[in-house]
This record gives C-alpha cells, structure tokens and sequence, in this order.
C-alpha cells in the first residue's frame, strides 16, 4: 500500500512551513516577533493539539471567554491532547518570554483564562470521565462539562457536588471550591477530591492526595484557585450514592421577598434546615415583574422535602413551580431550563459580578432596603443571587483545605449585564452601589471562584488565613512564579 501521511500532521507541518516563509508584516499580523519565529514553527510542529493563531478562521471565536467583556489577543491557542502538548506549552512560554494562561471551561468571572501576547493552553479537550462504581471513585479531565459528568453519573446512582450550569468545566470550578445543589448535603466539591494529577511549571506530572507526598499540594489546590501551581490534568473524586432527588422551585410576589429572604437566612442557611436541603435564590424580574425564587433539591423523598420547605410555602403569594424527582443530572437540567427561572441575557451581553459573605443577619429593614434596591435596575437582566452555607460545608474545619469559607449564613452576589459599551458604566455604578448597601452586613471574604479584577487585597478577600501555608505551599512548587496573573497567589 502507498504510504501516506496523515492529514493532521500535514496540516502542522503546512503551518510551520508557512510560518517560516513569513514577512515582517506577516508576523506583526500574528503579533509574533521575528526572533519568535523558528521557535514558534518547531512548536508547531511538534504538537498534537490543535494550534489556532491571529487570523486563522476560528481565532476571534477560540478567544472568547463565557462573558464577551473580555476582550484579549493571545499569540496563539492551543488544545492540547496529550500532557506533553501542555508540556511543550510551557516550555514554548518559557522560550518566547510571553505569559501563558489555563483554561478549562472559559468562565473566569474576571477574564483571567484568555491573555493577550500570551498562549492559551486550553484543556477542554481532557474532558473524559471514566466512572469506577466498585471504587466509589470517578476520574475526570479538567475539561469535563458538569453536563457530561453528571451524565455519565446519572444512571450509576452516584454523585458528586458539581455546578449548576452544565457548561461550566470541572478544571477551575474545583481548584476555587465549587458550590452546588448538594453542597449543603456533601460539601464544596474540593472536599470531594481523592486526588489531583498536575503538570508542574518544571515539567514534572505528580499525583497529589491527602497522604502522600504531595499532601501540601493537594491541600492548596483544594481552594487555592486555577492557574497557581500547575496545570491541572485530572482530578479523581469520591461519590456518594444519591440515586434521586427531589427538585423544586417556588416563586413568591415582591411583597412577600423581603420577609421570605429573612425567614430563609434565620431557617435555611447557617442553622435549621436539615443539610438535606440545598437550593439558590434569586432576586430578579420576570415577564417585567420583581420576583424572588429559589430553586433547589432535597436528597430524599418528595414528601420529606414539601415538609422543609413548608414554612416557605407559606408565604401568601408563594408557588411551586417544580415538582419533580429523579436523578441529580436530569434534576439539575429542569431546574436550569424550567420556563419559570429568572431569563437568560440576551445572547452577545456583557456581564459584571460582585460577591461577597454574610456572616451578620440582615435583619427585615435591610432585605427591604435590598429589595427595593434591586427594583432599579437597569436592566431586567440583573440578579442578586445567594448561595445558602450551612450543612455539610461548615462541618469542614476552617483550615482543612484552602476553602476557608466555612462559618458563614450564605455567599451573596450581583450579577449586571449590557449589550451596548454605553450602558456599561450604568451598570457598574448600580453595582457598585448595591455591594455599597450590602457592605455592613459582609465579613471582608470574597468566593474566588468568583473573582473580581478590581478587588482590593484580593489575597486576603480569597484566602484570609490561609494565604501563608498557601504561599509556602506556591514556593515550593513554583519558586520561579511561572504560574502568574493578575490575582495569583503571591509568592511573598
Ligand atoms: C455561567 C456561570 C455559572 C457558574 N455557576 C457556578 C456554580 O453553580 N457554582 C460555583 O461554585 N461556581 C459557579 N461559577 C463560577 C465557576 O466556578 C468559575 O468561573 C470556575 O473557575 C470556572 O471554571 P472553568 O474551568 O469553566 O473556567 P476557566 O475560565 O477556564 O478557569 C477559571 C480559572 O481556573 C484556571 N484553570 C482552568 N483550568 C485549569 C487547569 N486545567 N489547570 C490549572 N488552572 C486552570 C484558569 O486559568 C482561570 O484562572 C459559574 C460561572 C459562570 C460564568
């Protein structure tokens, strides 16, 4: 048979040929610099990935993160296959003298998985989820979507603590905490983690666990937030039988929000509620109309969970809307796609989040204050959502991992969207004014798998106490400070 070689490597190779043949011009285009060249095109060639640059079909596209507010030009993108695609990523990093960024699932709320002059070393192609029912135990690619891994989950009866939109990809949401539905039942989803696979900035692959060598490792990345100490390859989670929940979602009129919001934080957060119950709420509009509605599950029967959220229902204009029980995957669909949530933003609308923890009760004047303020918004996009603590989460002794948020009644934040750059500063100033409000009742701590860019002392804001071990921890695994933005953990 006539040999033949194979139309990928073709391809590679068409590209570093390509690349070598460029003018000035050219390679300005690229944003590259001459003496960038033969290094860049060996590169090229070598990997397996697939290797996007400035100009190339797909680049504006490849470049975009979750939320178009962020804008950057990377020199190039790559999707690496195999851990020594990610190897020769950070070794061309290395050569060029440019920064590097990880990305998984592209949803930084601060940008920070897209650099311009950078390479992005995208891992949404390590998205495989091998389960091992006998074991307990799942093994997943950073790049894994929470749809694919509680599908894959849903017909084996286990579960793990994951995100409640399907998209969101397991490589950053774990490494910064990773709050769900059934965080209250079976924690941030880092307390889930047997063991990380990491590529550390020398090259080397290690597994960290809670035993071994790697302890200190295991610790920090349980918490201590994506793109620190090494490009994450694979995490290894242990599951929890849940062959079922029951799903709901009840809505209540404005009227009635302030006093459902103080009975929620006096009953359903910190203290009463078993951990059973898990669930967000949102306060936001619907069909032009202030709404509040929370919507979560209960691990357990149907008539268990009507029973934990009776008082809720009791509200005069409070209405279930969902009703439903099954597995937690199919479960965590409904709730997401019921016709009844708070609307998604238009497609293309830029977005901006603040968050922030409560630790000292609100008490019916302040939710009102918060209702009323969340009536001006300028968009009817805008949310402010809460996320419930209690249960399980706060069980975890503070510094047991580098997730510290563990003493808290609920993680509150806005979301403010627009389509036009005009509107852009409107939104950010009624942001601002809202965190301005909830600002006596926050304890100082910020979620950091909710980042913000302008965020004073944002080490402190993330880690709190845990920032020295973290730091201990960063210079032993990455002296050099390879794994380095805006907001990273610093060395000293
Ligand atoms: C629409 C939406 C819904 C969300 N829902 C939830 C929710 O329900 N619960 C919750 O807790 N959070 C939620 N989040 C926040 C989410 O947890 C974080 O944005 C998380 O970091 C996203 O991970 P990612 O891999 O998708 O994003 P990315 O932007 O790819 O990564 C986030 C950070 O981790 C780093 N990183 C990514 N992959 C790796 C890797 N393989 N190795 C090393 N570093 C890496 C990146 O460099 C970046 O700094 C939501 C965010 C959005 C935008």
């Amino acid at each position: 048979m006539a040999r033949r070689s194979s139309p990928a490597r073709r391809t590679h190779r068409a590209l570093a040929e390509r690349l070598l043949q460029m003018s000035d011009a050219d390679l300005a285009r690229l944003r590259l610099q001459r003496e960038h060249q033969p290094a860049m095109a060996a590169f090229i060639d070598a990997v397996v990935g697939r290797v996007v640059l400035p100009g190339d079909a797909g680049y504006d596209q490849d470049r975009q993160e979750s939320n178009p507010a962020f804008q950057a030009y990377p020199i190039a993108i790559v999707y690496c296959e195999v851990d020594e695609d990610v190897l020769l990523c950070l070794k061309l990093a290395q050569h060029l003298k440019v920064p590097f960024v990880v990305r998984s699932g592209g949803h930084s709320t601060a940008g920070y998985s897209v650099v311009t002059d950078g390479i992005v070393i995208d891992m949404s192609t390590f998205d495989y989820v091998l389960v091992d029912s006998d074991s307990r135990t799942v093994r997943v690619g950073p790049g894994a979507k929470f749809d694919k891994l509680n599908g894959a989950l849903n017909p084996t009866g286990l579960h793990v603590p994951s995100g409640e939109c399907g998209d969101v990809c397991v490589g950053g949401f774990v490494q910064g905490g990773g709050y769900g539905y059934t965080s209250r039942m079976y924690g941030i989803q880092c307390d889930s983690v047997a063991a990380f696979r990491v590529m550390l900035a020398d090259g080397r692959v290690v597994v960290a666990d809670a035993q071994n060598e790697h302890q200190s490792l295991h610790w920090a990345l349980q918490g201590g937030t994506g793109g620190n100490f090494g490009v994450l390859l694979e995490v290894t989670y242990r599951l929890v039988p849940l062959p079922s929940v029951w799903a709901w979602s009840i809505q209540w009129d404005a009227a009635d929000a302030a006093a459902v919001l103080l009975e929620l934080q006096a009953r359903y957060m910190r203290q009463g509620a078993a951990p059973n119950l898990g669930m967000t709420v949102n306060l936001g509009f619907h069909e032009g109309r202030q709404v509040l509605l929370a919507q979560g599950m209960w691990a357990g029967s149907r008539s268990d969970g009507l029973a934990a959220v009776e008082s809720l229902m009791s509200f005069p204009s409070a209405q279930l809307l969902v009703d439903a029980s099954g597995p937690y995957g199919t479960m965590d669909k409904l709730l997401d796609t019921q016709p009844y949530a708070i609307p998604d933003p238009p497609p293309g609308s830029k977005e901006d989040k603040r968050a922030g923890y409560i630790a000292t009760p609100l008490g019916l004047a302040d939710w009102q204050a918060v209702v009323a303020y969340a009536a001006t918004a300028p968009n009817p996009n805008n949310t402010l959502i809460i996320e419930p603590y209690g249960g399980a989460i706060n069980q975890v002794p503070r510094l047991a991992t580098a997730f510290i948020h563990r003493d808290v009644d609920m993680d509150i934040f806005v979301d403010v969207f627009w389509v036009q750059d005009a509107d852009r500063n409107a939104a950010r100033a009624w942001l601002d004014g809202f965190m301005k409000l909830l600002q006596p009742h926050l304890n100082g701590h910020v979620y950091q798998n909710y980042p913000h860019a302008g965020l004073a002392d944002f080490a402190q804001a993330y880690w709190g106490e845990a920032l020295p071990r973290l730091q201990k921890v960063k210079r032993h695994y990455d002296p050099g400070n390879v794994f380095s933005f805006p907001q990273s953990v610093p060395l000293a």
